[in-house]
C-alpha cells in the first residue's frame, strides 16, 4: 500500500515496514517486472533492497529512469568485477582503531554505533563494511573514553553511519551524555539520510534532545537530487535549523541520478529552501559493485563549471574525492583527471 499518509506515521513503524522484495517494489511503482534482469535478484541477495515506503511515495510511477529509484534498485551491472573497484575503497580497515571508531583525521573520529540504515543506497562506499564486527558494546565505551583522551587533538566527533539516527532516543541520548561528558568535545556531528527518507524521524524528541545538547550539533543529511525534498521532508529539515542546529548537505555525483548542471543547480536552491546549505559533492568512491554509477572525471569537470557559472558561492557544494590515507578529503574542482 503506497497511498498511506506517511506524515501521519511515526518513524519506528515506518523503519519496521521497509520495502524489501524488488518484485513489490516494481509492482507499487507499475513497472513491469522484466525489468529486473535476473543478475539484479543476485545482487539483491548480496546487498539487501531496503526503502521506506515514503521515500517511494516520491519516485515517479512507471518511469524506470526515475533518479532516486536508480539509486536503491539492485542492478545486474553490480555483479561486475571491475580491477578499480574494491571492497574497501577508503581504506577504512586501516582506520579501524577499536570497535565502532574510525580514526581518519587528527581533529575529529568516526562512532558507528549500528550497521543498520533505513535506505540501502547501491552506490554505498560502506556497502562491504564488516559491521557486525565493529558495533562498540556499552562496556567498549571506557575504552574508547581513553583513546580520546589519548587523542588531545580530538574536539569533534561523528555518529556515521550504519545510519545513527535509526537508533532510538533513548539510545542516542545514552551516547550523547557518555560524549558530552568529555570535555575536550566540543562538536557532535550527525551523519544520517533519514530524515530524507523518513522525515517523520525528525520528531520534537529529538530535536529536544539535540538542541539541549551543551555540544554545537551539526546533522549533516544527503540528499542527490531535488525530488528527494517535497514540502513535508524540507519543513521538517528547516524545524533543525529554527532550534539553531546547523544542517548541512553532501551529495554524490550519480551517473544517471544527478550528472548534469541543472539538476544539481536544482538540488542546491531546494536546500536553500529547507534552510540546509551544500557542504559536499562527492565524486564516487570506487566501491565494488556501484562502477555503473561513476562519471568520467572530464565530464564532472565541465558539469561543476556549469554549477560554479549559475549558482551564487554559498550554494555551491565543494567537489571533493576522499583517498585512502589522506589527512583530509581532497578538492578536485581544477584538477583534469581524477
Ligand atoms: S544511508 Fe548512508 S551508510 Fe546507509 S547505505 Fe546509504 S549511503 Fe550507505
Amino acid at each position: 500500500m503506497i497511498n498511506y499518509l506517511y506524515q501521519e506515521q511515526n518513524w519506528q513503524k515506518q523503519l519496521n515496514d521497509l520495502i524489501i522484495d524488488p518484485l513489490e517494489l516494481l509492482n507499487l511503482l507499475e513497472l513491469p517486472k522484466e525489468h529486473l534482469l535476473s543478475g539484479a535478484i543476485l545482487a539483491s541477495n548480496d546487498f539487501k533492497l531496503r526503502v521506506p515506503r515514503a521515500f517511494v511515495k516520491k519516485m515517479r510511477k512507471g518511469d524506470a529512469h526515475d533518479p532516486l529509484l536508480l539509486q536503491i534498485l539492485p542492478h545486474h551491472l553490480e555483479l561486475q568485477e571491475h580491477p578499480e573497484f574494491i571492497t574497501d575503497p577508503l581504506g577504512e580497515e586501516a582506520a579501524n582503531q577499536l570497535p565502532g571508531v574510525l580514526h581518519k583525521y587528527s581533529s575529529r573520529f568516526l562512532l558507528t554505533l549500528t550497521g543498520a540504515c533505513a535506505v540501502h543506497c547501491r552506490y554505498c562506499f560502506r556497502r562491504h563494511f564488516p559491521y557486525q564486527e565493529n558495533l562498540p558494546k556499552n562496556e567498549d565505551w571506557l575504552n574508547i573514553k581513553a583513546y580520546i583522551e589519548d587523542h588531545p587533538l580530538i574536539n569533534e566527533v561523528i555518529l556515521s553511519g550504519g545510519d545513527p539516527l535509526t537508533l532510538s532516543n533513548r539510545k542516542l541520548q545514552l551516547w550523547l551524555e557518555r560524549i558530552e561528558s568529555l570535555p575536550q568535545i566540543k562538536i557532535l556531528r550527525i551523519h544520517s539520510r533519514v530524515p530524507i527518507v523518513i522525515p517523520n524521524r525528525v520528531d520534537e524528541e529529538l530535536i529536544s534532545l539535540l538542541k539541549n545538547s551543551r555540544l554545537r550539533i551539526i546533522v549533516v543529511v544527503h540528499s542527490n537530487h531535488a525530488s528527494e525534498l517535497d514540502d513535508y521532508t524540507c519543513n521538517k529539515l528547516a524545524a533543525l535549523s529554527f532550534e539553531h542546529i546547523t544542517v548541512l548537505n553532501q551529495a554524490v555525483f550519480l551517473k544517471g541520478v544527478n550528472d548534469n548542471a541543472q539538476t544539481l543547480i536544482n538540488l542546491s536552491h531546494r536546500l536553500f529552501e529547507a534552510r540546509v546549505m551544500p557542504y559536499y559533492l562527492h565524486v564516487l568512491d570506487k566501491v565494488k559493485g556501484a562502477q555503473h554509477f561513476d562519471v568520467i572525471s572530464s565530464e564532472i569537470n565541465h558539469i561543476y563549471q556549469e554549477v560554479l557559472a549559475n549558482l551564487p558561492g554559498y550554494l555551491v557544494p565543494k567537489l571533493v574525492r576522499e583517498i585512502a590515507g589522506e589527512k583530509n578529503k581532497t578538492p578536485l574542482f581544477g584538477v583534469s583527471t581524477f
